[in-house]
């Protein structure tokens, strides 16, 4: 019967399932956590069912009227916002979708996630993106690589993470094929320094072969969209035709 058995998508479904469970006697016996949203009280994962239908939702978040160009939402009626018409950052990039604003809840939702590192939202990021790029018709991922030491200080990147789900949950194709030079963190220079920063950041990994006509590149913040541009530029470079981006959160 059984033709074909993914070891490893078995592999990491079981070593899910532990995570899963270890996670929830701790906040059964902690006695649950708050949703990050509307503040009742949760136990599976920081997000209550009923929010999670209100904004994971993936046609609702696609409905949005966004900037043509970063794809931040609009207020006013235009299609673009302010800033891409002023002074457009993206050139190679050809489209970006940012799921979330960082406005009220979303401000929670980042922090818990990239500062207090709180993993058990993870799964519940990448079933969206998934379902994202799955309507988007995205099959090859490019994840933007962390800053160098950062794994080896915090013990986990938050991209790589999503890619191993969409990897191994999902079965998207992710390419690793490009890498940071510089270790500094963009934080704390101004706009413009970081834009002038971002430029040498990247690079394509020695020996990079074959990849596919179309990939889309996956970041958890956009702020001004000179990282994506950066990497976009990269793999047109290399005979890419089109360079689409996704990233969960957008800061202005
Ligand atoms: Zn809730
Ligand atoms: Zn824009």
């Amino acid at each position: 019967m059984y033709d074909y058995i993914d070891v490893r998508k078995l592999f990491f479904e079981i070593q899910q399932l532990f995570i899963t469970v270890f996670r929830l006697l701790y906040v059964f016996i902690s006695g649950g956590e708050k949703c990050v949203v509307c503040g009742r009280v949760v136990f599976t994962i920081p997000v209550c069912t009923s929010c999670q239908k209100l904004h994971f939702d993936v046609s609702k978040l696609l409905e949005k009227e966004r900037c043509e160009c970063c794809g931040k939402e609009l207020i006013c009626m235009k299609e673009k916002c302010m800033k891409c018409r002023e002074e457009p950052v993206l050139k190679s990039t050809d489209t970006v979708l940012p799921l979330f604003s960082y406005r009220l809840w979303n401000r929670e939702l980042m922090f818990r996630w990239k500062m207090q590192e709180e993993r058990s939202f993870s799964p519940l990021f990448a079933r969206l993106l998934y379902e994202v790029l799955r309507k988007n018709g995205e099959t090859a991922i490019v994840p933007v690589p962390p800053r160098k030491g950062k794994i080896r200080k915090k013990g986990w990147d938050q991209i790589e993470e999503l890619c191993t789900f969409l990897e191994k949950r999902y079965g998207l194709k992710v390419y690793r094929v490009l890498e940071r030079n510089t270790a500094g963190q963009q934080k704390k220079l101004s706009r413009e320094q970081r834009l002038e920063s971002i430029k040498s950041a990247y690079s394509l990994k020695p020996g990079t072969c074959g990849l596919p006509s179309s990939v889309c590149l996956i970041d958890d913040v956009c702020t001004t969209g000179s990282t994506l541009e950066s990497c976009a530029e990269i793999l047109k470079a290399t005979g890419i035709q089109k360079v689409n981006a996704v990233t969960l959160f957008t800061v202005d």
